[in-house]
């Protein structure tokens, strides 16, 4: 290991890219190219968009620059599509016809 810690036991903080591969790897993960990679429940690595490092992301919190001002970021959008069960289709009201 080269000593870099990812992100148990410190605060959440974006990862370099190739820390990150090397310990998917190393955790025997398949997904080591992904844009996501899922941690425990609610928490991922999300790539950034040039590829040089992941994100350390919720769904409402994420360690890039849009995101440490709590502004909305893609990588949120994708942490929750990714943990998120497919929706089932719209639901129509419930409301019996003439209800309104
Ligand atoms: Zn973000």
């Amino acid at each position: 290991m080269s000593g870099k810690i990812l992100f148990e036991g410190v605060a959440p903080v974006s990862q370099d890219a190739k820390a990150v591969e090397a310990w998917a790897r190393v955790m025997n993960m398949p997904n080591t190219r992904a844009d996501i990679i899922r941690l425990t429940e609610g928490k991922a690595l999300v790539r950034s968009r040039d590829g040089s490092k992941y994100y350390f992301t919720t769904a409402t919190t994420c360690t890039c620059p849009a995101g440490q001002f709590g502004k909305e970021c893609r990588h949120k959008k994708m942490v929750r599509a990714a943990f998120t069960e497919p929706k089932p289709a719209e639901r129509r009201s419930f409301k019996p016809d003439g209800w309104d």
